[in-house]
């Protein structure tokens, strides 16, 4: 008969739960094997292991809420972004700030008419195309990143690699200076201050460095091609970072960029304080200049993915998301200045 009593649907019922249950029970153990083969970080961790946010145990309160607002106040508009890094996740989260900011792809960029962004995720380079050859700002980790990422980039722009005379260096950290002996060997020029030629001598980015070569000095402005790019010595994230201000055109409109080499905050107390002491002259300087353009050396340190975006997607009616304009970049460097303070008055010190 064809008829099902109620007991064998029940039991279909059951058989076809049972089915099911298997099946899950199947994926489960496919997940685990997964799990053990590949990746760690498909394995959850404990939550007793999970990161806790830095802790402030001698915060010096009233300075801390002083600063916390002064830079809070700063980040009008798009610098909210920058106050949410400086301020906020880095140093109390670090971990997320990491987990941005990892070896990584990203598209090169023609930010400006003349200059482009040839780095990767965790950190940037620059290329600023001059009417006698490409000046590189940094140079990557290694050498070969420089060759695989860095050089490929160039081309991907338009720009011949064999034309890098010049690499700038921002400062005396691996990241930045890596790649600089792969283009000193085909005749590139490495410049660096002072002070970061000695520490690269010194071994203090723990990747071989370039042999030294050009020294700038404070104030110094050197002419590559037609393009001038004026040097300012400004320690604190190293004790001679190199930071640079130089023109560019926008669809022909002319911006002058301040490039401050090491934004990144210093663990050290008085490296924090010759940092705020940098951060004040470079306002000083900046304003007398009328720098009006901002970029930095890690793609967290100018937005740089999320402005390239707005570079993707531009119309003719858009801003250079690049461009904040003379008051707003004053903004964006009375953030860095007062975050700093901020860390210091968290750490319970006064700057
Ligand atoms: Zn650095």
């Amino acid at each position: 008969m064809a008829v099902t009593s109620r007991r064998d649907k029940i039991d279909e019922g059951m058989e076809s739960g049972m089915n099911r249950m298997m099946v899950s029970a199947a994926s489960f153990i496919v997940m685990l094997a997964a799990a053990s083969s590949g990746s760690a970080q498909q394995v959850p961790k404990p939550i007793a292991e999970w990161p806790r946010p830095a802790e402030f145990p001698k915060e010096d309160r009233a300075a801390a809420i002083q600063h916390f607002h002064k830079a809070r106040d700063y980040a009008v508009g798009d610098l909210f972004a920058d106050f949410a890094l400086r301020c906020v996740t880095n140093p109390k989260y670090l971990t997320r700030v990491n987990n941005e900011q990892y070896d990584g792809h990203v598209e090169p960029m023609q930010v400006f008419d003349d200059l482009y962004r040839v780095g990767q995720m965790a950190v940037s380079a620059w290329a600023l195309k001059t009417s006698d050859g490409i000046v590189l700002f940094d140079t990557l980790n290694n050498e070969e990143e420089a060759r695989d990422i860095l050089e490929p980039a160039l081309r991907k722009v338009g720009l011949d690699p064999k034309d890098v005379k010049w690499a700038i260096l921002t400062h005396s950290h691996g990241d930045h200076f890596g790649g600089a002996p792969y283009f000193q060997r085909k005749g590139t020029r490495i410049i660096a201050s002072d002070l970061d030629w000695k520490a690269m001598a010194a071994g203090k980015g723990r990747v071989p460095a370039p042999s030294r070569d050009m020294t700038v000095t404070d104030g110094q402005t050197m002419t590559f091609g037609k393009t001038a790019v004026t040097f300012y010595v400004t320690p604190g994230h190293t004790i001679g970072t190199l930071s640079t201000i130089f023109p560019v055109t926008d669809r022909g409109a002319k911006h002058l960029v301040g490039f401050y080499g090491g934004a990144g905050l210093p663990r050290d107390v008085d490296a924090k304080r010759a940092q705020i002491a940098s951060l004040s002259r470079w306002r000083t300087i900046t304003t007398k200049a009328g720098v009006d353009a901002q970029i930095g050396n890690h793609p967290l340190n100018d937005e740089g993915l999320e402005r390239d975006e707005q570079l993707l997607y531009r119309r003719k009616q858009d801003p250079n998301p690049y461009v904040l304009g003379r008051a707003m970049y004053q903004n964006y460097l009375g953030i860095q200045e007062e975050c700093v303070r901020f860390a210091l008055a968290r750490d319970g010190f006064r700057d």
